[in-house]
């Protein structure tokens, strides 16, 4: 009951172009105003409020909000707000991630459409921390049907005195943002490649450190942060903290909007407090006989029904927002060959470890689909993951290899009941003879 009252849900059976702005506002019916989808929001109220106390004191309480990143790793924004402001430098730059190409995730695209105001702000106000005049929104590629929305928007708010030269009136404070659109790589997801691709090079990533907050766009600091965290800051600067840590866990306060895709009744847009159990979760939308649950996107982590009860939080299961069910008439194997081959297809194919090992572990799985691999290219296939994990240069071929780790682990009779019955003996037998 306690779920019902705060989730909601967009029938994903609905092409996003035709979702109505309002959707939310027409058809919530379990309205509760604490959560970032519902709630009321009035352009400017929050660049207005942030203004009104001050950066320090916007910082200050986003420091109390606890707020963390939501792409998925959790880094406090507040440190990331500070570090940047007080990086030593004539120019700072404001970039969201709006590069959504973690498999299974599409809550971003929701908030692009739907909450962009609040997105906007929440970057404005980044900005009058930082003392920042431009940003950027990189859009993933296959968004570009948001592209003419976002810009509509951005010049209403230039007419309205919300974006641009002296905003809201106040004489030193000038910010404008431009739309950067991806052309569809998966690895320009990764922020120090997103900086280099909106630098017009190869999307490569760097290495950290420096992280951007020091040097980032042009090599100046820089913040790059999610939408949806872009939106929770603005929130918070509107509603200020407490009311932020209403909901959620100490160490991971405020709500988690999930993407949630699979095999369930009602697939869609949720959103969760921090700590909801995965249990919880799959009863909210309407899952039955769920085998494993894919939480993280391709990179992230295979949960199986035995560990339903834990809970989607930074301390325990942390998630860009990738929320994939898969039921008892599944064929998992067939989920991970495809995690693996996406990898192999993505791997920008900068360092060996990911750019050969994304490719012999695609092979070497094959080999187990079509029946010809032994136990020894099961191990091969878990020193190969244990050394990508180790020794690749970005977090792309690190967590590349997780989908099959996890599923050795945790379900290792898929691998198991499809090796070969028998494995190669040799006509004459060495150590017999010698004995
Ligand atoms: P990370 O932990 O290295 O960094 C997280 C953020 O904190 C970055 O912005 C980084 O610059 C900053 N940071 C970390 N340490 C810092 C320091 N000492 N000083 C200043 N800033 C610091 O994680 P990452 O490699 O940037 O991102 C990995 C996450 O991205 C994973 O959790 C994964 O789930 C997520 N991901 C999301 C998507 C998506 O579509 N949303 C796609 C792929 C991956
Ligand atoms: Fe490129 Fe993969 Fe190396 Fe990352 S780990 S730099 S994606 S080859």
């Amino acid at each position: 009951e306690r779920i019902n009252q705060i989730i909601q849900r967009v029938d994903a059976s609905t092409p996003l172009d035709q979702w109505p702005r309002s959707l939310f506002e027409v058809s919530s019916k379990t309205r509760r105003k604490d959560i970032i989808l519902n709630s009321e929001y009035i352009p400017g109220a929050a660049i207005a409020a942030g203004l009104k106390n001050g950066p320090t004191s916007l910082l200050n309480q986003l420091e109390q909000s606890g707020l963390r990143g939501c792409g998925g790793a959790g880094f406090s924004t507040a440190s990331k707000w500070r570090f940047c402001a007080a990086a030593d430098a004539e120019k700072r730059f404001v970039v969201c991630n709006a590069d959504e190409g973690e498999p299974g995730t599409f809550k971003d695209r929701y908030l692009l459409q739907a909450h962009t105001d609040r997105l906007i702000e929440g970057m404005t106000l980044c900005a009058a921390v930082i003392g920042s005049s431009t940003g950027f929104i990189y859009l993933r590629g296959e968004y570009r049907y948001l592209l003419q929305p976002l810009n509509e928007i951005l010049e209403q708010r230039r007419k309205a005195g919300l974006l641009g030269q002296s905003i809201l009136g106040q004489a030193n404070f000038n910010f404008d943002i431009k739309i950067h659109l991806g052309a569809g790589a998966y690895i320009c997801g990764e922020e120090s490649a997103l900086i280099e691709s909106l630098e017009g090079k190869r999307g490569i990533p760097r290495s950290r450190p420096p992280f951007p907050v020091t040097q980032g766009y042009c090599g100046f600091p820089t913040v790059v942060n999610n939408v949806e965290t872009f939106c929770n800051a603005a929130m918070i600067a509107q509603r200020g903290p407490e009311w932020f840590r209403q909901v959620g866990t100490p160490a991971s306060p405020g709500t988690k909007l999930l993407s949630i895709s699979g095999d369930c009744e009602r697939p869609g847009i949720y959103e969760f407090p921090f700590g909801t159990s995965i249990r919880d979760i799959l009863h909210a939308c309407g899952a039955q006989q769920t085998l494993a649950v894919q939480i993280g996107g391709a990179a992230g982590r295979m949960i199986p029904a035995t560990e339903f009860n834990r809970t989607i939080a930074f301390e325990d299961i942390s998630t860009g927002g990738s929320f994939m069910i898969f039921n008892q008439n599944r064929e998992l194997l067939r989920a991970i060959e495809n995690f693996t081959h996406f990898f192999r297809h993505e791997s920008c194919g900068f360092c060996t470890p990911c750019r050969v090992g994304s490719s012999l572990l695609a092979k070497q799985l094959s080999k187990v689909m079509v029946g010809h691999a032994t136990a020894k290219d099961l191990d091969e296939m878990s020193i190969l993951g244990s050394l990508m994990q180790k020794t690749s240069h970005c977090g792309l071929g690190q967590t590349a290899a997780n989908p099959i780790l996890d599923g050795l682990g945790k379900f290792p009779s898929l691998f198991q009941s499809r090796l070969r019955a028998t494995s190669f003996e040799p006509a004459f037998d060495l150590d017999a003879s010698l004995e």
